[in-house]
């Protein structure tokens, strides 16, 4: 492992003007290197250089399809170094090896979808009647800023920058504080892609220093965020500052509700893919089960018994798919899930399973259940990001609904029924901006993603993020 990791602005890999941070990988708790941090200087320098390059018109004159295809080489590039790259984001993140690896391999198809889209936007054009001639185009921001979590650093990244690029962007990006290491490769890739030099910038800094200078800076003209409320609400503040849309990715709390005619067989999967995929670190986990009172004992022992088939241990370790699970992201992390978890059983929640910090080093949680969960609690309200699964009971469809809506969140939901009619009532009613239908995470790279309520605003992931990336300019000519 390279002990000093650097950022790479307009080109050139460098120091931070912030120092260094060190890196620590949780799945040991030990150093694992240090990395450049950026401070105001270099936002600055990041920014001005990727104007520069939107100025100089490189990426919007070219035809879009060459654009496209250089998105595309970007995934391959990924791809061809799988391996590595899964190796550092398991150290650094504490994921298992082969949820790196998975997590590579979305990242390369971020590129190849957006990449296979840059040619698709197309104006139209407009009647005025005689005498004009009117047409829309689409065209870039110019400057993408996008801040990025330690949750899929890779792959959240690769998601904004695919998009970013294919629209004829040029993409500063910040990195997290916790996981800046993997990312590298990204700037490699933009390299060997063909990409001049500051169409992409990656670099890391601390959120309070790097990340506010990137969101208030004048220059950044449109911005992704991925990450919590609270931050969030700074970065659209920020922006707002200097009028600069925001896309923001915020957190979820939410929630599946069981029908009593649902296969529990297949919702087993669900549990498993649902709250400990990335031990439970996904702002769409599926961290509330609401479940129909006659299968209320049967669910929550089924839960139990998939949490405890986990084999938790050191990500490194877990080489091949299967009932593994690694460490979180952080101590930090780790300690707000327990005393979440804590706070939960003094409020009368039973703990079925799980909920302790384990006695081996590194940040690991045991996969927990609790059960008996009420809707007041603030287990049901907040999110825990981590692999904690709260089960509660309805008796009727109604009731369901009112409890899976019943918090500031909406970034996705789920109803398990054999019924149609019956789920399709649910997922006119749920209020998120995605609806499973007997599969947790169903979709893809394809499916918009993105939230109501806090789970913030834009869509990520489909067509439709690819407004976020562009503007709209209509051009009216008087033909005499
Ligand atoms: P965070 O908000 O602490 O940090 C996210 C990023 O923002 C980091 O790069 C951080 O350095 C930066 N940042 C911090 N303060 C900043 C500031 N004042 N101005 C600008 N940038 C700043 O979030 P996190 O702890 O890294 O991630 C966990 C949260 O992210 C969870 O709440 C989770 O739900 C959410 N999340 C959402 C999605 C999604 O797509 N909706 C995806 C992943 C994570």
């Amino acid at each position: 492992m390279q002990s000093y990791w650097r950022n790479f602005i307009d080109g050139e890999w460098g120091d931070g003007g912030a120092g260094r941070a060190e890196i620590v990988n949780p799945g040991t708790g030990e150093r694992l290197a240090e990395q450049a941090m950026a401070d105001a200087a270099d936002v600055d320098r990041a920014v001005r250089a990727a104007l520069r390059v939107h100025e100089s018109g490189a990426l919007i004159d070219m035809r879009p399809v060459e654009r496209g295809r250089m998105v595309q080489s970007m995934g391959r590039f990924l791809t061809e170094h799988e391996e590595d790259i899964a190796h550092v984001l398991c150290l650094e993140q504490g994921k298992p090896l082969w949820e790196a690896r998975r997590e590579i391999a979305g990242a390369a198809r971020y590129f190849e979808y957006y990449g296979n889209q840059a040619e698709t936007l197309e104006g139209r054009s407009i009647p005025l009647g005689a005498g004009y001639v009117d047409f829309t185009q689409s065209e870039p921001y110019g400057v993408s800023a996008q801040i990025i979590p330690w949750n899929f650093p890779v792959e959240i990244a690769a998601r904004s920058l695919a998009a970013g690029l294919a629209t004829g962007n040029a993409c500063v990006v910040k990195t997290s504080e916790l996981t800046p290491l993997s990312s590298a490769w990204l700037a490699e890739a933009a390299v060997a892609a063909g990409f001049p030099a500051g169409a992409v910038n990656i670099f890391c800094g601390w959120g309070h220093e790097a990340g506010a200078a990137l969101a208030g800076h004048g220059e950044a003209r449109q911005i992704v965020f991925t990450g919590s409320v609270a931050t969030g609400i700074k970065v659209a503040e920020a922006a707002a500052r200097h009028i600069a849309p925001c896309v923001l990715e915020l957190g979820g709390k939410s929630a599946a509700i069981v029908h009593e005619d649902a296969d529990l067989d297949a919702f087993e999967r669900d549990i498993r893919w649902g709250i400990y995929f990335n031990a439970g670190q996904i702002c769409s986990a599926m961290s509330r089960v609401i479940v129909h009172e006659a299968r209320h004992e049967e669910l929550v022992e089924r839960a139990a018994q998939v949490a405890r088939s986990l084999s938790v241990g050191p990500g490194i370790d877990r080489d091949t798919p299967g009932l593994t699970m690694g460490a979180m992201a952080s101590d930090t992390q780790r300690d707000r899930a327990a005393g979440m978890v804590s706070d939960a059983e003094r409020q009368g929640a039973r703990l079925v399973t799980g909920g302790r910090k384990m006695n081996i080093p590194g940040a690991f949680l045991e996969p927990t259940v609790l059960s008996q969960v009420t809707p007041d609690m603030s287990i049901a309200q907040e999110e825990v990001f981590g692999p904690v699964l709260s089960v509660m009971s309805f008796r009727d469809e109604a009731e369901a609904v009112r409890i899976a809506n019943g918090t500031e969140y909406g970034l996705v939901a789920g109803v398990f029924t054999r019924d149609l009619n019956r789920a399709s009532r649910a997922a006119q009613k749920l209020r998120a901006g995605q609806v499973f239908v007997n599969e947790w995470f169903a979709g893809g790279v394809e499916t918009p993603f993105g939230g109501y309520g806090k789970s913030g605003y834009g869509r990520e992931k489909g067509r439709e993020a690819l407004w976020n990336y562009v503007q709209t300019k209509n051009i009216a000519m008087a033909v005499r």
